[in-house]
């Protein structure tokens, strides 16, 4: 299997060498042959050859099993006129990644975590409240005079059906509940929609049991009871904000896991952004990285019949748990004093060991 590796900017580069550091231990120790082909995007690509994501690289992301993107600056990029191509947008829209899959789970002694969280939001990714790429052709935002300006918001049945699907899917893994999340009051005929189509899909799934909820109501209850949370399914533009608070409530957003799924292809992301403030520094937390490619081998597993590749992914996550346990293997966001190229190293250590664990007990 073959996966494409883009590190991305500013941390980047940084969170993408720990992480496929322990994604090639996995690759080892599991024998999953898996084939890593590393290429440039952003700004190190625009400066090179005038873009920021080249079309040649699109088409090996769509040829490519799976891949692998660090989070990228768009703000530095030049316009896209330019050469500044929004690269996670383009992948996303180019691979049809219409699900975002964010968990969000309290560790043990992490300073901050509020305990008992442990949900996985799955947000529609490719509608909703985005009216800057929401439409087929034009803005979903514009102003019919100039001082009047308006943004559209789109939900279409179809989207609505297959985020829900991939919800169902996941919970019928996990705890066995979903919360739909929308203010179907107020936005009666978009979150009619919405919440019409997670009915029908619901009713293929009489093991999980469902609940809507308003975005307000969530919130404070996310906040106040999260033990009620398993699976989150939401809409774009609220999927986005209560996926920071639920991932700020584990105790870092650089905690932060993320996969981009469609149908056929997956993309690794981490939750937060390049955060350029700290970049070059060594003090990353790649966390949320290197639990993303856990969950790029779970959808590998799951999508090609590979237990071993699932097994893969659950082992990194348990390698992931087991460094954090301890204070002094953390990284700086979460009150240790830990570099990003330690803390994949102590990952990859807890990986071999496991491995050699489960190799004696065979
Ligand atoms: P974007 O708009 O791309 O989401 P942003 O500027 O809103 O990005 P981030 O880049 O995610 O936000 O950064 C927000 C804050 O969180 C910054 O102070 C940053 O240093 C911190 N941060 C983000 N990711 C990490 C990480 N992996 N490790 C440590 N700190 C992080």
């Amino acid at each position: 299997m073959n996966l494409l590796v883009l590190p991305g900017d500013d941390i980047g580069p940084e969170i993408t060498a720990a992480a496929l550091g322990v994604l090639e231990r996995a690759n080892a120790v599991y024998s999953l042959g898996l084939d890593f082909v590393q290429r440039e995007v952003g700004v190190a690509s625009f400066q090179r050859i005038g873009t920021t994501l080249p079309e040649t690289i699109v088409e090996e992301a769509l040829a490519a099993d799976a891949v692998v993107l660090g989070p990228c600056g768009m703000t530095e990029y030049a316009p896209r006129e330019q050469g500044g191509v929004n690269v996670p947008g383009t992948i996303r829209k180019r691979l049809d990644l219409y699900a975002n899959i964010r968990p969000a789970r309290s560790r043990p002694g992490l300073p901050r975590a509020l305990p008992k969280l442990d949900c996985l939001i799955v947000r529609e990714n490719t509608e909703g409240f985005y009216s800057d790429r929401n439409m087929f052709l034009g803005s979903g935002e514009f102003m019919p005079t100039e001082d009047v300006a308006l943004s559209v918001r789109k939900i279409t049945a179809k989207a609505s059906k297959r985020i829900a699907q991939v919800a169902f899917e996941y919970a019928s893994r996990r705890r066995r509940n979903v919360t739909a999340v929308g203010k179907r009051h107020v936005l009666q005929l978009s979150d009619g929609i919405f919440i019409t189509q997670t009915e029908g899909v619901a009713a293929g799934f009489p093991n999980v049991t469902w609940r809507e909820m308003d975005i307000d109501a969530m919130a404070a209850d996310l906040y106040t009871r999260p033990e009620r949370h398993d699976v989150i399914l939401i809409t774009n533009m609220f999927g986005d904000v209560l996926s920071n608070l639920a991932v700020a409530m584990s105790g870092s957003l650089g905690l932060a896991a993320a996969l981009n799924a469609g149908e056929k292809h997956a993309v690794a992301n981490a939750g937060h952004g390049s955060a350029p403030d700290i970049a070059g520094k060594d003090i990353a937390n790649p966390t949320g990285l290197i639990l993303s490619c856990g969950m790029l081998l779970d959808w590998l597993g799951n999508r090609h019949g590979r237990a071993d590749l699932c097994d893969a992914g659950r082992a990194i996550e348990a390698a992931v748990d087991a460094v954090l346990a301890n204070p002094a293997q953390r990284t700086s966001d979460l009150g240790g004093g830990t570099g990003t190229r330690a803390f994949g190293a102590a990952v990859v250590t807890h990986l071999e060991k496991s491995a050699n664990r489960i190799a004696h007990t065979a």
